[in-house]
């Protein structure tokens, strides 16, 4: 089998460091070019804390994709540029892995109408951890038989966008099972505005942003004299990385957009 060859754009970010390590260590995979938002060197090489590989850094995509060769882009940017990214990619018969959060849903339309016209694949995964998906799936179980249920989420404090792509996902995976039923007490008010967090057809979704932490949900589900509580922890960027490998792996043999880690996890 050839080596993969992938660009990762945002490699000095907490998780484009730890993908650009991912590919450095992985036999099959090969960094052909990073993007940076600046040059603080040549090559990667040149980038403190990175691995010693000689692939160049480009601050233009066009650039990059029209000079090196490239299966996959992974981006780890940010939504803005991740959007943009991801059209460049396409033009270039390239197939983005992003895991980049903060798209809408018109973004997420667009670029599969995009992905489809030019047979490419492409995953948006808002969290690559399998233990995250598995609390979604779980909480979409516990929501056939628990109507009442309250998301919190937490993140570090340098995180831009809330409530976070997967506190969102696990709400929509849950109202596919769950009848819209506004949460809490029929006549409660918000004393104080937002007390109650956001609304997601009835359910209430919490978010903490905190320095210390990584990413954290919980799903409280409350019945008759029970509560259940579906918990799941990253404790660092490497826990995300199984995810973007299974991603870059299944990216190549699909040609649509896949939108979520669990929609490629059998
Ligand atoms: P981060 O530490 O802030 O890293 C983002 C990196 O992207 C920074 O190095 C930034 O450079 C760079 N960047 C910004 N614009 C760029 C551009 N146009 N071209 C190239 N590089 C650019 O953030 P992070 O924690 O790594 O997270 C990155 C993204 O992944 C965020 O959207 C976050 O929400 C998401 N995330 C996803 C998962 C998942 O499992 N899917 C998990 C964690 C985080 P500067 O510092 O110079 O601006």
């Amino acid at each position: 089998m050839n080596d993969v060859k992938i660009v990762i754009a945002g490699p000095r970010g907490n998780m484009g460091r730890e993908a650009v390590k991912l590919v450095d260590r992985t036999d099959h995979f090969q960094l052909t070019a990073v993007l940076d938002s600046k040059i603080l060197g040549q090559t990667v090489a040149e980038i403190e804390g990175l691995p010693s590989l000689e692939a160049p850094v480009y601050t233009d995509l066009e650039a990059c994709l029209a000079e090196v060769e490239c299966d996959v882009l992974i981006d780890l940017t940010t939504p803005e540029f991740g959007k943009k990214h991801m059209e460049i990619a396409f033009a270039h018969g390239v197939r983005p892995v992003v895991g980049t959060t903060g798209f809408s849903n018109e973004d997420v339309e667009e670029l599969s109408r995009t992905a489809e016209q030019k047979g490419l694949g492409a995953i948006i995964a808002p969290n690559f951890a399998i233990g995250a998906v598995l609390m979604m799936k779980f909480s979409a179980m516990a929501a056939k038989y628990f109507q009442d249920v309250e998301i919190i989420e937490q993140h570090h404090d340098r995180k831009l966008d809330a409530p976070s792509g997967t506190a969102v996902k696990t709400a929509k995976m849950i109202s596919e099972v769950r009848e819209e039923k506004p949460q809490g007490h029929e006549d409660e008010r918000e004393d104080l505005e937002g007390a109650r967090g956001a609304d997601y057809n009835g359910m209430r979704i919490h978010s903490v942003r905190l320095p210390g932490l990584v990413a954290h949900q919980e799903v409280l589900f409350g019945g008759e004299g029970q509560t259940l509580k579906i918990r799941h922890d990253s404790m660092n960027r490497a826990s995300f990385m199984p995810g973007v490998k299974l991603a870059i792996e299944t990216v190549l043999k699909i040609d649509q957009l896949v939108y979520g880690l669990e929609n490629i996890m059998e």
